[in-house]
């Protein structure tokens, strides 16, 4: 379990707002060369790992980037205005410290507001809109902050360590989907020397938080025979979330997609369903039925690619999503692992090739 800690560290501690996933894909590609035969970069950025087999092509995908923001106008002061990559419920924004990734190295920058104090008394009942914050870096004016190597299209994260609770949980920020990252990374260590009869196409896709980009091209390009996108979800295990609404909880095991968006973004096919299922229930290992309402993941652009592939999701339950404090079971992650690496290794018997 200590090295999935330190391999979930590395991860998420590292920086990769959408479109700039260079820092992750680096650490990706370095981690992919002793357990893959080929690691490439493709024109968008995806890391793709490939180890021939005889078996079916099977795509495991997760995203590499995480939610971040980009300056969008400097004002005369030197305080930035910004846009969101990826969706931020607002409350959550202000007030956090934030790494700004300027042209020359990395700055420290706050999320401020107007103070509450000089609000008057109905204006601080409503939540702040990100839209009405702005990014300090402690600049004199615009000519300093570009002199600082800040400008429009400069790209800022979340300033946060991963940090360790009680119980096995961790908590940090990018866990959505670094955590997918590291499940899809630790399941091809335990495949390591093995013999694999699947075809193991590894893909750290780009660009899911603003469209699910990566994952369609790398799709496209790779032509699976079936895929599975390795993710985050969302547990219903405290307060203010009645279990109706969601049922998954936390240290109960990796979820298991059935639908997600009521259906909207996809919803898994029986035969993917039947072999993740019975997969782990041949391995023992338990797992959370899972439909989402809102959101969406990789897979809904995979399974709709070329003439149609077959396409799954196994997730870890993280509280908190898209905020500074996600926080998972390490437990979930390793069970995650486990379920993906016993998928890979029974695909053959569900899924033929189509080459
Ligand atoms: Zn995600």
């Amino acid at each position: 379990m200590d090295d999935l800690k330190g391999l979930l560290r590395a991860f998420a501690d590292v920086a990769g707002p959408s479109g700039f996933e260079s820092e992750v894909s680096d650490l990706l590609r370095r981690t992919l060369e002793p357990l893959m035969d080929e690691v490439t970069v493709d024109v968008l950025g995806n890391v793709v790992g490939t180890r021939a087999g005889e078996g079916p092509r099977v795509m495991v995908a997760a995203h590499m980037d995480e939610i971040g923001v980009m300056v969008r106008y400097v004002d005369d002061q030197g305080f930035l205005r910004f846009a969101p990559l990826g969706g931020w419920f607002d409350q959550t924004i202000l007030g956090q410290r934030m790494v700004v990734h300027g042209a020359k190295g990395r700055l420290v920058g706050v999320i401020g507001s107007k103070p509450p104090h000089l609000m008057d008394e109905e204006d601080r009942k409503k939540p702040i809109k990100l839209r009405d914050m702005f990014m300090d870096i402690g600049a004199k004016d615009a000519a300093d902050a570009a002199a600082l190597g800040v400008d429009v299209g400069t790209v800022a994260t979340m300033e946060r360590s991963m940090a360790e609770m009680a119980n096995g949980y961790v908590t940090g920020k990018a866990f959505d989907d670094r955590a997918g990252v590291v499940m899809m990374v630790a399941a091809l260590q335990r495949l390591q020397g093995k013999e694999v009869p699947a075809t193991m196409l590894a893909v750290g896709t780009v660009q899911e938080e603003v469209g699910l980009k990566g994952a369609r091209t790398s799709a496209f390009g790779l032509d699976p025979d079936v895929a599975l996108v390795a993710e985050t979800t969302i547990p219903g295990d405290h307060p203010e979330v009645k279990k109706e609404q969601v049922h998954l909880e936390t240290g109960k095991g990796p979820g298991i997609t059935v639908a997600d968006a009521d259906g909207r973004g996809i919803i898994v096919p029986r035969g993917v369903l039947t072999w993740l299922r019975s997969t782990a229930d041949d391995a023992g290992i338990p797992y959370q039925l899972d439909i989402l309402s809102g959101g969406t993941t990789d897979a809904t652009a995979i399974h709709l690619t070329k003439s149609g592939i077959p396409a799954g999701v196994v997730s870890v339950p993280t509280r908190y999503l898209h905020s500074p404090i996600e926080m998972l079971s390490l437990d979930d992650l390793d069970k995650g692992a486990q379920l993906i690496a016993q998928a890979i290794l029974s695909a053959h018997r569900h899924f033929r090739t189509t080459r």
